[in-house]
């Protein structure tokens, strides 16, 4: 495997590749076809490790420990207390191997390391303290009871065994809004990979395992969305998925869980999120942000402000600025810490990217700059910008998951609000203005789970986000995501016995 290059001509050294297997019942296993299918590094095409694939035996393998551990085992039984110990040892484990782990998703998924060491992983281990921090505070309410002389209470109960479908862009990241919340709730869990990234996630079915998490809490099992991704869905025996992805798939998740058990489904999907620039934005600013927003981990990013609408009266200002800006910023091998946008996860997403590029200069649009690959070796992309887009085109419309920004005038506020939902999506948006007045009319008027006020990316561990409309139905990260692993029971009794 090739070093990372460094500007100044050092290198970072990767690390070896420890655990490709599944991981069932604390076991590192071989799939029960014994087949394998590679990992690529998206930095040369090349192989990097062959992953054992699983298929829907080993599904059933690891949905029977999951169970087996749900029904019987020590988990679910034990206090919140006793959870959060063995939770917050797993984050400890995690911050002792941040630089490894880094290196995993640099080289598996093309993310810069000095993203995934100073804000992918620290993030990782947040999620798992921060819902440490709730395993143990998980209260019902007492019924005061209305029309009879009764009293109440419920209980907020674990969900079950869960199946957890993971994308590849954030691969620590979404692990650990799913793993850490649905473990802190004292459910047992499946979870699928992203056939592209699969290296974090066994690196940490390890370390849980170190850090004395139970057999069975935690099964880990690498393969194919169509095969064991399917197989989690349409399986009888969970009682929860929880997906991130596209649209389509999630479509196909929520058919398959109609069809099996009616499992309860939560959904985490696309996006085609607006930023709308004000006429009296800051407009250095407003350029640095657009950049981020739309090329931040090269575009793969669900909430990526990859429609960016600027209102008249400073559009040419930031036209030019954002061509300008766009110069430095700098793509290369994701250990060279001057780079600031990696390679593509994988050759179907580079040419997906490439085709929808082929599209909007067919369909009109002004390309500013960019446009291209990068290079003969590889999957780099240029940061690309179109003006001129106009609804009906696909680059409008159609989430790309790539370094493509689509620029748009307009003219009033109910312009900017009627442009922003023009979308089949509502994941986030972004407002960039100094008028209270305005941001407030113009938050409350856009149908998307997060807005960032002059800002974009303000995530934290402490602030739910999910989807309106086709972006999804559920809440991730904050105290929401612990209702995606609980059930309310409702506890009655007669008030007087006599
Ligand atoms: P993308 O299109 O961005 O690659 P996907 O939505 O296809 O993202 O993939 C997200 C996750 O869903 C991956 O772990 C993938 O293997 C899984 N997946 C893909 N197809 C299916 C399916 N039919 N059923 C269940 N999981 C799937």
């Amino acid at each position: 495997m090739e070093n990372g290059k460094c500007n100044g001509g050092t290198t970072v050294k990767l690390p070896e590749i420890k655990f490709t297997k599944l991981f069932i019942n604390g076991l590192f296993l071989d799939a029960a076809s014994g087949k394998t299918f590679e990992t690529i590094d998206p930095r040369n095409g090349e192989v990097i490790a062959k992953i054992a694939e699983g298929d829907k035996e080993d599904v059933d393998l690891a949905v029977k420990a999951a169970r087996h551990a749900f029904d019987h085992g020590p988990w679910p039984r034990m206090t919140g207390f006793e959870r959060a110990k063995l939770i917050n040892k797993f984050a400890d484990l995690i911050e002792e191997n941040i630089e490894e782990l880094a290196k995993l998703d640099a080289v598996d998924g093309g993310k810069l390391f000095q993203l995934g060491k100073f804000a992918d992983i620290p993030a990782t281990a947040g999620h798992f303290r921060y819902n440490a921090g709730a395993a143990d505070k998980i209260h019902g309410e007492t019924l005061k009871m209305t029309r009879q002389p009764l009293f109440g209470y419920t209980l907020k109960e674990p969900i079950g065994v869960v199946g957890n479908i993971i994308p590849w862009n954030f691969p620590s990241i979404m692990f650990a809004t799913k793993v850490a919340p649905a473990m802190a709730a004292g459910c047992t869990m499946v979870v699928k990979p992203a056939e592209q990234t699969s290296l974090s996630a066994l690196f940490y079915a390890h370390l849980s395992k170190e850090a004395g998490i139970p057999d069975g809490v935690l099964n880990i099992v690498t393969g194919f969305g169509s095969t064991a991704g399917a197989a989690i869905a349409s399986h009888m025996d969970i009682d929860k998925v929880s997906f991130t992805g596209s649209t389509d798939v999630g479509r196909k998740i929520m058919q398959a869980a109609a069809t099996s058990n009616l499992k309860k489904v939560s959904l985490e999907l696309g996006g085609k999120s607006p930023l709308l620039i004000f006429d009296d934005a800051d407009i250095d600013k407003a350029a640095d942000l657009a950049l981020l927003g739309c090329f931040y981990n090269k575009g793969e990013i669900c909430v990526a402000s990859s429609r960016v609408f600027v209102q008249e009266g400073i559009y040419d200002k930031v036209v030019e600025k954002l061509v300008e800006k766009a110069k430095d910023w700098t793509v290369g091998d994701p250990f060279d810490s001057t780079a600031k946008q990696g390679p593509q996860v994988d050759k179907r997403q580079f040419e997906k990217i490439l085709s929808y590029i082929e599209h909007g200069k067919n369909e009109g649009a002004t390309l500013l700059t960019g446009g291209k690959a990068i290079g003969d070796k590889g999957y780099f992309i240029e940061p690309t910008i179109f003006a001129d887009v106009t609804e009906d085109m696909k680059i409008y419309q159609d989430e790309i998951f790539g370094p493509v920004m689509s620029l748009m005038k307009f003219k009033t506020v109910e312009e900017g609000i009627k442009c922003a939902n023009n979308t089949k999506y509502g994941l986030a948006a972004g407002i960039l203005s100094q008028n209270i007045d305005l941001i407030n009319t113009v938050s409350r008027s856009i149908k998307a789970g997060i807005i960032w006020v002059n800002c974009y990316f303000g995530f934290d561990l402490d602030c739910p986000y999910g989807g309106y409309k086709m972006s999804g139905n559920c809440r991730e990260s904050g105290m929401d995501a612990l209702d995606n692993f609980l059930q309310t029971k409702s506890v009655v009794m007669p008030l007087h016995n006599s």
